[in-house]
């Protein structure tokens, strides 16, 4: 009997020319036209503009203690917080190598210098550790309540309080970063179990920062799972889910509306006449997923998100057209799951998030590593700017859009044909200013 996945073959899988395409690893640029409007679409999910509102509300009352704790959230006044830059050389040096022309402006989102963790994982991760540090103060009566002075986290009763209490993750990198760093600021235990791929340096950039890293002789599946097992057996002991964690994508939420302060300080028009695109790099989905939702509570139907995955690691995309989310995953349909963009190497997507972004993502794309390593060669040439690999899925979107049909009927299909002259293009960058310098000269080298 031919081996079925989810009940079909694979033939029978690849009768969709998108799926089929997406097995064989090429690139894809797929349209999510299921979705309805904004206004439509707003109701059917169990997260509303509410959610954002309080999980912003949230980091200003940690603000205070952020700034008196973080020497790099003072010029912000504790905001976690970056800044995005035009790209104007990088676009004429993607236009020409993807022979197309990108209608409207093309800026960089500089996640890569975020305070703190240096990558987008310090919006939700770090999120996630004050939300259960807040709860942790208040249910032993620590803080009085919302309005009570946030800087007595900083304080020696706090610190020590906090000792018998820990947070725990899996991962293989960055999440381990902020979570670990966060949680050790606030004199929490803080211990990140890292399966035997994860990079020594980053390693020992934890333990320097008072964090303790559990190694394990195993993949980073098994890593995540006996973390998650020794955290359960500890009552007083957190563990933070990628996959699953409702914090980390509301913590994503909140760079919507401070993108949009931003883009109003230099005069920038985000209105019916004034689209505006973004291209988010995707692993398990949270990060693009939270800052999408966000965007659409802030600029309604006049943004349009599209997402970004390796051609060798899927998981989204295929969770979506498939409709099986994350009861598939990538290797199931023979796709290895290896790729130099290492933040998005995450075989099988996050259920709630696909759930969710079903109704709010306008599509997404695949990309190669050659086109990775290209993009990350080319904005450093042209633009002086490093990225870590998995950083620079957003930069081929803008070209994507243009070049395929299916990007052409986006444009035509939503009446945008006449004003993507006043488009602004946004690619997000999600890290980069961590890693080491001789990593940085390996991925220099591999897109020359
Ligand atoms: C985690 C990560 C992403 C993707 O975020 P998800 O929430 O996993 O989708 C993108 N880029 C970098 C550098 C990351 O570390």
């Amino acid at each position: 009997m031919t081996k079925e996945i989810a009940g079909k073959t694979l033939e029978q899988w690849k009768e969709n020319p998108y799926i089929k395409d997406i097995i064989e690893e090429n690139d894809v640029f797929w349209i999510n036209d299921k979705k309805g409007s904004f206004e439509e679409e707003k109701d059917q999910v169990e997260y509303t503009g509410q959610d954002v509102k309080d999980a912003e509300d949230r980091l200003k009352r940690f603000a205070p203690w952020l700034e008196m704790t973080f020497e790099d959230t003072k010029k912000l006044n504790g905001l976690i917080e970056s800044p995005y830059s035009k790209i104007d050389q990088f676009k004429a040096d993607v236009e020409a190598r993807y022979d197309t022309e990108i209608i409207g402006d093309l800026y960089l989102k500089r996640d890569d210098l975020l305070p703190i963790a240096g990558t987008i994982k310090a919006r939700g991760a770090i999120y996630e550790v004050l939300v259960h540090a807040e709860k942790v103060a208040i249910e032993q009566g620590l803080l009085s309540g919302y309005d009570d002075d946030y800087t007595k986290f900083a304080s020696d009763e706090f610190q020590n309080y906090f000792k018998d209490f820990s947070v725990v993750v899996g991962t293989t990198g960055n999440l381990g970063i902020s979570v670990g760093v966060m949680a050790a600021a606030f004199g929490f235990k803080a211990i990140v179990h890292m399966s035997s791929e994860a990079k020594q340096w980053k390693k020992d950039y934890l333990r320097q920062n008072g964090v303790e890293v559990i190694e394990h002789n195993t993949n980073f599946t098994e890593a995540v799972e006996q973390g998650r097992a020794a955290s359960e057996a500890d009552p007083n002991s957190y563990f933070v889910d990628d996959e699953n964690s409702e914090h980390l994508f509301l913590g994503y939420t909140t760079a919507a509306s401070r993108l949009k302060a931003q883009l109003e300080d230099d005069g920038i028009v985000i209105d019916d006449d004034h689209p505006l695109f973004l291209y988010l790099p995707c692993g398990v989905g949270g990060s693009p997923g939270g800052i999408t939702f966000g965007a659409k509570h802030t600029f309604g139907d006049n943004v349009y998100a599209f997402f970004a995955e390796p051609t060798h690691v899927p998981s989204l995309i295929l969770g979506l057209l498939t409709g099986e989310y994350s009861n598939v995953s990538v290797n199931d349909f023979g796709i290895d799951g290896k790729t130099v963009m290492d933040g998005l190497a995450v075989p099988r997507t996050s259920q709630f998030v696909a759930k969710v972004m079903e109704h709010f993502f306008d599509g997404g794309y695949t990309l190669s590593d050659e086109e990775s390593n290209r993009n990350l060669t080319r904005l450093v040439d042209t633009e002086d700017i490093f990225l870590e690999p998995a950083a620079t899925a957003g930069l081929s979107g803008a070209a994507f859009l243009f070049k395929t049909e299916e990007g052409q009927k986006f444009i035509q299909d939503k009446g945008l044909t006449e004003k993507m002259a006043n488009a602004t293009h946004v690619a997000w960058a999600t890290g980069g200013s961590m890693v080491p310098e001789e990593d940085r000269k390996k991925f220099y080298e591999a897109g020359k």
